[in-house]
């Protein structure tokens, strides 16, 4: 079995991924299309974590929220994006997604407990404000959102973002996680940190 299954959806191909935890499953983002595949495969999420708030991260959150009765966790710099349905409106984007409230709020910090998973919180600003990585020491594997991709790394021409904020964090934070760690970006294939260090161009 894996340890984690991954569902791609919405028109920018945005990853969601479901991860086996001790007390349930936990599910990292919710783009359009979650809900089909979750409900299709006869899976339910425990817990719905937000990487960060880009609607298309957050698109289907209501909707798993009100039928799982889930939980639903994010930073506390991206709830006026998720819960506020005209936020996207003001910058031009057409896409309305059904606003929802965060349960609880979650902070940076080492050794966090979610379902009985241990991970280690970072906040990775620079793509926008609030971005989390879920760092798995146990499972060796990072849930990184939008800041590392496979061979690139997140646009910051979107509100809040800031190109030398988030390579500082990147390189402050998550490049300095054993290179063996696996990644598991918000857009593209699974990497590695040892695989980026190495190739990623826009980390020279
Ligand atoms: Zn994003
Ligand atoms: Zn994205």
């Amino acid at each position: 079995m894996s340890e984690f299954q991954t569902f791609i959806g919405g028109i920018f191909d945005t990853n969601a991924y479901l991860v086996k935890a001790p007390a349930g499953e936990i599910l990292f983002d919710a783009p359009t299309g979650t809900l089909g595949w979750l409900e299709q495969q006869n899976l339910t999420p425990h817990l719905l974590l937000i990487t960060h708030g880009h609607i298309d991260h957050i698109d289907d959150a209501a909707k798993i929220k009100k039928r799982f009765g889930c939980q639903v966790g994010c930073h506390a710099d991206s709830v006026p994006l998720i819960s506020n349905p005209d936020f996207f409106k003001q910058f031009g984007f057409f896409l309305e997604p059904e606003p929802v409230q965060p349960d609880f709020l979650i902070s940076e910090g080492k050794s966090q407990d979610f379902l009985s998973s241990i991970f280690d919180v970072l906040l990775v600003p620079g793509h926008c404000p609030g971005s989390l990585c879920f760092f798995s020491p146990e499972q060796n594997f990072l849930v990184g959102g939008d800041v590392l991709f496979a061979g690139s790394i997140g646009r910051t021409d979107l509100p809040g973002g800031n190109h030398s904020e988030l390579i500082e964090n990147l390189f402050s934070k998550v490049l300095v996680l054993p290179d063996g760690t696996r990644v598991l970006p918000g857009h593209g294939p699974v990497t590695t940190i040892g695989e980026e260090k190495r190739h990623n161009p826009f980390l020279r």
